[in-house]
């Protein structure tokens, strides 16, 4: 039998217990005469019935019922275990919470729940309604409990129902005075539930008064117009001072300014109107953790006005790479000697002066600098004038610059020299310490030559009378673009003829094209916010690519292109990857969007694009954008605009590419073929599916514009175009065809499962391997292996496929078997499978030991031979393989009995290095000469050497060492560390070494920046056990949350879980037949 809902309301409802205690219940219920028990009861605004005062049965209901069906999750508790009439709750446990209306009611018993029980339940909602504001779909299924004028309660009068709605507006009344008013605090923005609220709505400054903004992004009350920046730098003491004037317009009435800084001791601020003769004092308040300042103005700030901001301050030149910092070297004399330069992007201008530190909030800059006479500076902008200050000491004053953004403010004070020439207009001029200055030609050939190049494609001069390049000693990133004054790691700029190989001819052709199309791309038009970061650093990276390819073919970049796009859809393909362009907001956020979706992700879309809308279209379209938000900030949007401008409605390039710009990860495409008919899927590519993900992941749909070649017409001419935009459609081709190859040179963003055709293409390379490109080679190489990964192809066939290589001359393709068979046998050496790892030797000796056997130990050759060699050679020494150590070790000792004066193959240099660090003396013999070398190429080949030895502890000695930057620079670290992760020996020490040096590499590299990205994925990418997955987990948790967060941590925690899987689902088999 069911008890009535009246019986059952006032077992919870009675007074005098709970009612008289919680003022919710006076909200809802009121006095009223009750006909079944001749007495007063209680009427509730749902029921409308009048329940009797004394009917009270002691029932508990079920806790899961209550907890499932009542109340949401956690928040503030309700114990109502216990008898209620003995237990009245107190007011204060019950938390009244107008905006989340959470509460809980806990403890009630453990009972099974019976068809009587349900109704208990139907109760315990209705007094969930009576405390909380629930949503009109409960409030609908109210209806249902309303009781029949039958039963055992009365409706009540008109009189009571009058009477009763009064006394429910009085109360809501005194409710809303009582609970509501005394924690409500009315602020601009409305009001805030408690006082509490409202400390982190306006937080406090460092001297205890409230901080008038509590956002992480400024207010947009006030902006910059022009900087006026002193600064004086002490390279003795190794602290600066400073001063600035900001010129600030004022666009809503306010009393406030509120700007960045950083570290900075403020000795002096005040505020000058327009006109006005004298700065009036102001009061200045901090906020540290958002690097924020707020200017307290005595009066309010006209809209309309313009103010200056006057700030005097000093700070330490910083140890860190961020900043205006400090780095010692030796000169040629091997006296210590300092060097201060900047490094702003993204976050650290506020750290060498207060400014509005935010991309969109550009201006113009007018800096002066003093210096020892001795020295040089160099800023933004040609200097202006120098004039003596003191003894010893004078001032440099920089033209004012363009209207830019803080973070591409650069300054460098230093002993440098430079060579120059002019072009267009502008001088061109390379900088280094005296000792590198015979390097720095070929950076100013190429420099001059691309400068030419970009001015053309664009159709926009290049608008500075001068471009610095400046090659700094100590650096964290490989170049930083700031406008007119490009800083580069000595590494990216250097080139000596003696010592620098193929591909470091590459890496500084590539790295200076980078920078110069950062010059439009960036620095003219800049990203709106550090979400769409991929505009500056996905069209620096593509066009970095595509000039090269123009001014410099015989480089041979599409390949290395090629290789980074592998590379990035390696970590696109996991859960922990992000859309290009994402939401971010903390300084942890802004610098983990440096990473290699940013820039390669973002090119490759770029490059889809290009091939998409031809040639001509591109061009014209970037030409459109560049114009249109010169000197300006731009979003993804706007940049679709300017091609739909130049399509002109018959392509809506926005919708295209927002299927690729907002979705992470990219598609895998499926292609059956039955006779003419080629069926085409598209679906999510994922390594590893998590459930929670099943219904988001099997929702995305990209507009994929697909490419594909047919033994029918197989050169590049007749390259096919289909946009696939559904999940499914079916091409017909004119004919039958023998094989079909998608997404030709992989100009495409995804991957292409061959379904039941993967034999032909295997046949085909069998037989025929150049009927297609090498890239498409190295595409299909990167496809099978990564469909084998997935489960969706064998291993076995994958093996099959690259049997064609001993064939294989070009690069792309051997790189990237090389790569992909590295990556398994990383994996069985770690996991203890020896005999395993060494059968994959094996089959990499049988199928590449010809060509590894064919090299010379010369430079000799086309760059591209001279890349492949320096790759094979420095492969088979590490493993091994064939009679490469032996040749290896006899050039080694040569150049040791020469005492390092005999040249080596500039080529080789890492092979040689690598085998010849094998021994104790050949280690020590190579850290002595690499103290003393000046070349920095050939400095890079040394550590990586020294960073192979199967010596632990001088692995050891060498990551703590390159930390402390003491024989070893810093810069050099992640580099080390991802060296000796990759040995056996060392793959646990290094993950050791991030584990006990964490907060250390924190406070140098910043939490999130690249360096740090790149420590902890290499560090644990070796992993593949359940137990190191748990103590990576472990120890980020342990750390602080900030860390535990970040996205490369999740990735590395991916990469783990994908190498366990991986066993789990190869290693059987690779036992079997490999
Ligand atoms: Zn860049």
């Amino acid at each position: 039998m069911k008890p009535t809902f009246c019986q059952t309301y006032v077992l919870y409802l009675s007074p005098p217990s709970f009612c008289s205690a919680s003022p919710a219940f006076y909200l809802f219920c009121w006095p009223c005469s009750c006909s079944t028990c001749h007495g007063w009861g209680w009427s509730c605004v749902l029921t409308g019935c009048c329940l009797c005062k004394w009917l009270r049965y002691q029932i508990q209901l079920p806790r899961n019922m209550i907890e499932n069906s009542m109340f949401e999750e956690e928040p503030d508790v309700v114990d109502l275990a216990k008898e209620p009439c003995l237990h009245p709750l107190e007011p204060d446990e019950v938390e009244y919470e107008p905006r989340s209306s959470r509460l809980l009611v806990r403890g009630l018993g453990e009972h099974e729940m019976d068809d009587d029980e349900e109704d208990y339940e139907s109760s315990a909602k209705l007094l969930g309604m009576s405390f909380i504001n629930r949503s009109s779909g409960l409030r609908n299924n109210m209806a249902g409990y309303r009781q029949s004028p039958d039963g055992s309660c009365s409706v009540p009068s008109t009189r009571t129902m009058v009477v009763c709605a009064a006394v429910f507006v009085t109360v809501i009344s005194v409710i809303m005075v009582i609970y509501l008013l005394p924690k409500c605090t009315f602020t601009k923005e409305g009001c805030h539930k408690k006082n509490r609220t409202m400390e982190l709505i306006y937080p406090l400054a460092t001297n205890g008064k409230l901080f008038p903004w509590a956002k992480m992004r400024l207010p947009s009350d006030v902006v910059p117009l022009h900087y006026d920046l002193e600064l004086q730098p002490n390279l003795t003491t190794l602290k600066f001072s400073g001063s600035v004037k900001i010129v600030v317009n004022v666009l809503q009435v306010t009393r406030k300014i509120v700007l960045h800084s950083s570290g900075l001791n403020i000795t002096k601020a005040s505020l000058t109107s327009t006109g006005g003769r004298q700065a009036k004092p102001v009061e200045l308040l901090e906020y540290p953790l958002h690097d924020q300042i707020a200017i307290m103005a005595p009066e309010a700030l006209l809209v309309g006005q313009n103010y200056t901001v006057n700030i005097e301050y000093s700070a330490n030149l910083s140890d860190t790479y961020y900043g205006f910092y400090k780095i010692s070297y030796k000169d040629e004399d091997s006296k210590q000697r300092w060097f201060a330069a900047t490094q702003f992007e993204p976050l650290a201008a506020r750290s060498a002066f207060p400014c509005f530190d935010e991309p969109a909030l550009k201006a113009t800059f007018l800096i002066k600098i003093k210096r020892d006479e001795k020295l040089t500076a160099l800023s933004n902008m040609p200097k202006k004038a120098t004039t003596p200050v003191t003894n010893g000491i004078v001032q440099d004053e920089f033209f004012v610059s363009l209207k830019m953004s803080t973070y591409l403010v650069a300054f460098v004070v230093a002993d440098l020299k430079n060579i120059s020439r002019e072009t267009n207009g502008s001088l061109v001029s390379v900088y280094a310490i005296p000792q590198h200055i015979n390097q720095v030609e070929y950076a100013l050939n190429t420099t001059v030559k691309l400068l030419e190049f970009y001015q053309k494609y664009f159709l926009i001069d290049y608008p500075l009378e001068k471009l610095d390049l400046v090659a700094i000693p100590d650096f964290q990133s490989g170049a930083m673009e700031n406008w007119g004054l490009v800083t580069f790691r000595e590494t990216t700029l250097l080139y000596d003829s003696k010592t620098s190989s193929a591909r470091d001819k590459k890496l500084i052709t590539a790295v200076i094209a980078h920078e110069l199309a950062h010059q439009w791309f960036g620095n003219l038009v800049t990203m709106e916010w550090w979400n769409d970061l991929w505009l500056n650093e996905g069209f620096a990276t593509f066009m970095e690519y595509f000039a090269m390819e123009e001014v410099f073919p015989e480089l041979h970049s599409d390949e290395d292109f090629l290789n980074l796009i592998f590379k990035a859809m390696m970590k696109d393909s996991m859960n922990s990857s992000h859309p290009v362009s994402s939401a971010v907001q903390s300084s942890e956020q802004i610098e983990e969007m440096f990473d290699a979706l940013s820039y390669i992700k973002g090119a490759s879309l770029l490059l889809m694009l290009k091939n998409y809308l031809t040639e001509d279209v591109f061009q014209a379209s970037i030409e459109v954008y560049l114009h249109n938000h010169d000197y300006g900030s731009a979003q993804s949007d706007d940049l679709w605009d300017s091609m739909n401008e130049i399509t002109n409605g018959t392509l809506d390039v926005k919708k295209l590419m927002k299927t690729w710009i907002l979705n992470k990860g990219f598609p895998l495409v499926t292609v059956v073929r039955s006779g003419r008919n080629i069926s085409i899927q598209q679906e999510k590519f994922l390594y590893r599916v998590e459930p929670e993900n099943w219904t988001s992941d099997a929702s995305y749909l990209w507009h994929i514009p697909l490419t594909y070649m047919t033994n029918r017409c197989n050169f590049t001419h007749c390259v096919n175009a289909y946009l696939l935009d559904q999940k499914s459609a079916v091409i017909e081709l004119p004919e039958e065809v023998e094989w079909i190859k998608f997404n030709v040179d992989m100009n495409g963003y995804y991957i292409v499962h061959y379904a039941e055709d993967w034999k032909t293409l295997i046949d085909l390379l069998k037989k025929n391997h150049t009927a297609l490109s090498a890239k498409d080679r190295a595409n299909l190489i990167n496809n099978i292996f990564n469909l084998a990964s997935l489960g969706k192809e064998s291993l076995e066939n994958a093996f099959e496929l690259i049997d064609y290589l001993k064939e294989e001359s070009s690069t792309a393709p051997l790189t990237q078997a090389l790569f992909q068979l590295s990556l398994i046998y990383n994996l069985l050496e770690k996991k203890g499978e020896q005999q395993l790892a060494a059968r994959v030797m094996y089959r990499i000796d049988n199928l590449l030991g010809n060509k590894i056997d064919q090299q010379h130990w010369t430079d000799n050759g086309t760059l591209s031979e001279r890349e492949l060699r320096s790759i094979l050679l420095a492969f088979a020494c590490t493993h091994d393989i064939r009679q490469c150590r032996t040749a290896a070790i006899g050039m080694f000792e040569k150049w040791m009995k020469s005492d390092g004066t005999m040249s080596l193959p500039s080529d080789l240099m890492k092979a040689i290095f690598i085998t010849g660090a094998k021994t104790n003396e050949g280690w020590e013999f190579l850290l002595k000469m690499y103290s003393s070398s000046v070349s920095e190429a050939e400095k890079s080949k040394m550590i990586e050497a020294l960073a192979s030895t199967e010596d632990v502890r001088k692995l050891i000695w060498l990551m703590h060492n390159s930390l402390e930057g003491e024989v070893i620079r810093a810069q050099e670290l992640s580099h080390i560390v991802a060296t000796v992760s990759q040995s056996l020996p060392g793959y646990l020490l290094a993950w050791d070494f991030v584990k006990e040096n964490w907060e250390k590499l924190t406070r140098k590299f910043h939490l999130g920046s690249y360096t740090i990205q790149n420590l902890i994925s290499s560090s644990t990418s070796q992993f593949a056990t359940r137990a190191h997955l748990l103590e990576v987990k472990t120890f980020f948790e342990s750390k602080s949350e900030e860390s535990s967060k970040l996205r490369c941590v999740k990735e590395a925690l991916d990469t783990i879980q994908l190498n366990i899987q991986w066993m789990e689902r190869n290693l059987a088999k690779l036992q079997k037949w490999l």
